[in-house]
């Protein structure tokens, strides 16, 4: 595997084209640039051939600067002397060295390089620039990260091991700080993607650390640190930091349901994050069946797999139509014919104020959200079952009880008796493309 991604062939192209142009422009020649530099002070072979980085050929930095060297009749200097890295690139393989001690307890598929330079460096770096134009130059702070990936993958060979650079979502990276000699480790997350299904009343999604205490544990949460009970998050996260021998993790579902309703149906979307996970590739059958063992059935896990980029955008976005089942209690008996035609009038747009319970948080607002379908029975006179299929944000509590007007229509108001939503459950989330369109059309 080559360290650094190579350019593709029509850039290359390009980019040597209008460099070629760019040299125009300095009237500079290869041959007489590497003269004035040699000729300047020390200069090591790598500091000398980054200036011609970009001319064709296969050549790393150094073998430039060696073969220009050597073919203008100058002799190599000690790289500690040269003027503009003053020798930096014999710490390569230290750092590379430091690196692999710092990682290698973690499993890696994906690694990255970055280093902060010194003020010297910069300042040799810019003077170079000002004093020796090449339109072939490369950059100190590239060449640099390319040594170092270089070097500390010949750590991984050493030790059998092998990984890729990763610009984009590497799983560790490397910062090394030259002027204080130092390498640091970052190991970033490692991210799952799942489904949960909550099969028991009274578990919220995650817990809220209580405000008074700030989770120290206090009278106000009777010592726990929280608010809530119980949460998939905490029932889910342990079994997840077991796998990986992670330092703490959170979950963060596509939307979340109330604590007294039951998820349902393929289960919610979620992402579950791990920090500083020392393994990766997990077994992720043992963690849902562990899940499972240890809630005593209350939760499971589908699904479950690295998140990629698709689906963590997908579970972030988290606003998808939903469909529920809700028991439903009425103050008063209701007639079959009257029943039937609230349902009817259920469906299409209504109007919705942020419910009263949650106007602590969220911005009052008159909502337009649609009921896609809505179909039920009477259980008796004064109980009924109804499944809706409803747009995301859409309150349904709200929905049956009319939150004084605040929901219009609503069930009550359609009915002209107060109903109450007894049991909730979420029996799906429509999170694939298209699932409401059909159902609109149909
Ligand atoms: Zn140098
Ligand atoms: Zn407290």
């Amino acid at each position: 595997m080559r360290f650094q991604a190579a350019p593709r062939p029509g850039l290359l192209e390009y980019s040597f084209a209008k460099n070629a142009r760019k040299a125009e422009n300095f009237r500079v020649d290869p041959i007489s640039l590497a003269q004035k530099l040699l000729s300047a002070g020390p200069i090591c072979d790598h500091c000398l051939g980054r200036r011609f980085a970009l001319l064709p050929g296969k050549l790393e930095n150094f073998e430039r600067g060696n073969l220009l060297r050597t073919a203008l009749g100058f002799s190599a200097v000690p790289a500690e002397s040269c003027w503009v890295c003053g020798g930096v690139f014999l710490r390569v393989p230290f750092w590379a060295e430091k690196a692999w001690e710092l990682a290698r307890d973690y499993e890696f598929k994906t690694f990255l390089f970055g280093v902060h330079l010194s003020p010297r460096l910069e300042a040799a770096e810019e003077f170079l620039g000002e004093e020796f134009p090449s339109p072939w130059a490369e950059p100190i702070r590239r060449h640099l990260n390319r040594s170092l990936g270089q070097a500390f993958e010949r750590c991984l060979q050493r030790e059998g091991r092998a990984a890729s650079v990763d610009y984009a979502r590497p799983d560790i990276q490397f910062l090394v700080d030259i002027e204080k000699d130092a390498v640091l480790l970052q190991v970033n997350p490692a991210i799952f993607y799942g489904r949960y299904r909550k099969l028991v009343r009274g578990i919220a999604q995650t817990s809220w650390t209580c405000p008074h205490c700030r989770g120290k544990g206090c009278e106000v949460c009777g010592g726990t640190g929280k608010l809530s009970t119980t949460s998939v998050e905490e029932l889910v996260v342990p079994v997840f930091l077991e796998a990986t021998g992670g330092t703490g993790g959170s979950l963060h579902g596509a939307g979340r349901e109330d604590a007294d309703a039951r998820m349902l149906g393929r289960g919610r979307p979620f992402l579950l994050t791990v920090e500083n996970p020392r393994r990766r590739r997990i077994d992720l059958a043992w963690v849902a069946a562990e899940v499972q063992r240890r809630s005593e059935g209350a939760v499971e896990l589908l699904d479950l797999q690295p998140a990629t980029p698709e689906l963590e955008e997908k579970v972030k976005r988290g606003k998808f139509a939903k469909r529920y089942r809700a028991r439903v209690i009425l103050a008063a008996p209701v007639s079959q014919e009257t029943w039937e035609r609230a349902l009817l009038g259920l469906v299409g747009e209504i109007a919705q104020r942020t419910p009263a319970r949650v106007r602590h948080r969220r911005a009052d607002l008159v909502r337009k959200k649609r009921v896609f379908s809505a179909q039920g029975r009477l259980l008796s006179q004064t109980e009924a079952e109804l499944e809706l299929t409803c747009e995301a944000g859409l309150y349904v509590k709200e929905l049956i009880s009319g939150d004084q007007d605040g929901t219009k229509p609503s069930l009550t108001e359609l009915l002209g008796v107060e109903a109450k939503v007894a049991e909730l459950d979420v029996l799906d989330i429509l999170d694939e493309p298209g699932v409401v369109d059909q159902k609109e059309g149909g």
